[in-house]
């Protein structure tokens, strides 16, 4: 894969896959983080005084139709989003309302050297999920390169990052220098770890990450699951739930990877005690509880003392860390302290020298929420996308900027 900087891009017309599926709510950007990453490589095209048009999608558009089965346009337009763009850029920024056809092609015409167009969501589109290469043509005709930055959607094998990627020659696309970063983050872990390697895997599903799972026995000295998969671990052994999030139809499957790690001397830590609670909700009656003993009818939604304190010995001396997911329901207060406080030791172990990748998502806010981004090594912009490179698995998007 070639990096941005490897093309003659000087007074080129250039269209880019950004990935500027920000959070919004309300009619406004609550987190602009991505749009933030992707700057470095729009600023080194208005250097090279390009006319750059930019291709987005923002939420699932397509799940969310009103009564006549119609998108709710408004809702998802990245007009908001060329706004927000114009503010950080020091270049003029437009927006087409539309993706392809005739209007987008007369603002392709209008550019100038050094300014960018931002052409309506992607999502928009018919084809871009199927990815269609009629449509991926639509977009070819704009520009004579290809950049792919969009990390966040590099494991979708959609039109704007692998149908259009497919209809260029290999001297005319390139990796950007966000999605160049992630890769190269992603598989320093992967590949060149620092001794010990700590994975640490949360969240609510043991059926999301078990790719990641199998993967690290292979990797990891110790990997310690949290969050509400925990309990599928603990009840696959014989434990009591009570009401824990379950995933029954994976016990044979949890006993198999604790029986895998046990054969390749892979430690595996499982949250001792709990923070249980009579429901599921952030007024709900808490205690602590054994992980293995929660009463009937209650929950375990968050790990507990001793699970904090074993898994901050296990963190602290780390050579590598890797996380992904939540250790419980963080985003309700009484729930969130077994996150933030692996999310400080992580932090603690940074500072110590332990090369620290937090994958995007849950883990990702958390860190952002409390303010330890700036002490981590590598935060990711791309959940599912960085989940499937850690995995081992090929990227579509990376696949089709190296295909001929
Ligand atoms: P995931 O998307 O699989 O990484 O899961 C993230 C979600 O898991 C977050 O929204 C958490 O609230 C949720 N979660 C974490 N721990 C638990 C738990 N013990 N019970 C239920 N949900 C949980």
């Amino acid at each position: 894969m070639k990096s941005i900087k490897e093309l003659d891009l000087q007074g080129q017309t250039v269209i880019v896959r950004v990935d500027f599926n920000v959070p919004m709510r309300d009619g406004t950007i609550t987190d602009d983080s991505r749009i933030r990453a992707a700057i470095p490589t729009l600023e080194e095209l208005a250097n090279k005084a390009c006319k750059v048009i930019l291709l987005s999608h923002l939420g699932r558009p397509n799940k969310d139709t009103d009564n006549d089965g119609n998108i709710r346009k408004e809702k998802y337009s990245l007009r908001l989003i060329s706004e927000r763009l114009a503010e950080l850029l020091p270049y003029p920024v437009t927006f087409c309302p539309e993706n392809t056809g005739t209007q987008a092609q007369a603002a392709t015409d209008k550019l100038t050297p050094s300014s960018f167009l931002l052409l309506e969501n992607t999502r928009f589109a018919e084809g871009e999920k199927k990815n269609s290469a009629a449509l991926a043509a639509e977009w070819k005709a704009l520009a004579n390169f290809y950049i792919n930055d969009a990390f966040g959607t590099a494991h979708r094998e959609h039109a704007s990052t692998v149908a259009l990627a497919e209809q260029f020659k290999p001297d005319r696309k390139a990796a950007g220098l966000l999605l160049n970063k992630e890769i190269i983050q992603g598989y320093k872990v992967l590949n060149d770890p620092m001794s010990p390697v700590v994975a640490i895997i949360g969240g609510s599903k043991v059926s999301d990450k078990i790719g990641l799972l199998e993967k690290m026995i292979d990797l990891a000295d110790d990997i310690i699951i949290g969050g509400g998969m925990a309990y599928t671990f603990i009840a696959a052994q014989g434990g009591l739930v009570g009401n824990s999030i379950l995933e029954e139809d994976y016990f044979e499957l949890a006993r198999k990877i604790l029986n895998k790690a046990n054969e390749n001397d892979t430690k595996i830590h499982i949250p001792k005690d709990s923070v249980v609670a009579d429901r599921f909700h952030r007024d709900a009656k808490t205690e602590v509880s054994t992980s293995r003993e929660i009463r009937d009818n209650w929950m375990g939604l968050d790990i507990g003392p001793k699970a904090i304190e074993e898994f901050q010995k296990v963190i602290l001396p780390a050579g590598t860390i890797i996380w992904n997911g939540p250790m419980g329901v963080f985003e309700m207060p009484p729930f969130a302290k077994g996150t933030d406080q692996v999310a400080r030791a992580i932090a603690d172990a940074t500072s110590r020298g332990a090369y620290s990748l937090v994958g995007g998502g849950d883990s990702a806010s958390a860190v952002k929420m409390l303010a330890l981004s700036d002490r981590m090594s590598h935060i990711s912009t791309g959940g599912g996308a960085m989940l499937t490179l850690l995995e081992g698995k090929p990227l579509p998007a990376i696949v089709a900027l190296e295909s001929s």
